[in-house]
């Protein structure tokens, strides 16, 4: 019984942990690393860079060599302060404009949001 009820308590929170982590339908790259990085933080990998790409353009093979080539040699937080250079001063994350379509690894529009 107790075993039971320990691994449907696991069964959820791998449940809650994918929720929390998944990117959203047409949430952008750069929304979504910087709300993983305001949430959970940069483990010194690219694993929210490789997470969103699994999730939403797993055909961009080469997107995390093409950051890298962009000065985001190491980790996701590269990506924001060396790639997506042009996100707006805030004191806390955006909602994401959304990108333009399915796969697209190129960030949303915020500016179309004002
Ligand atoms: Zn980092
Ligand atoms: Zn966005």
């Amino acid at each position: 019984m107790t075993e039971s009820i320990a691994d449907a308590v696991e069964a959820e929170l791998v449940q809650l942990s994918k929720l929390l982590t998944e990117p959203g339908p047409r949430e952008c790259l750069r929304c979504y690393l910087i709300r993983m990085l305001n949430e959970f933080g940069c483990n010194n990998t690219h694993r929210w860079t490789r997470q969103w790409r699994d999730s939403r353009a797993p055909r961009a093979r080469s997107l995390i060599e093409r950051l890298q080539r962009r000065g985001a040699c190491c980790c996701d937080c590269e990506v924001i302060f060396n790639v997506f250079t042009d996100y707006p001063e805030t004191s806390h994350p955006l909602p994401c404009a959304g990108v333009s379509r399915a796969g697209s690894t190129q960030p949303c529009d915020l500016r179309s949001r004002r």
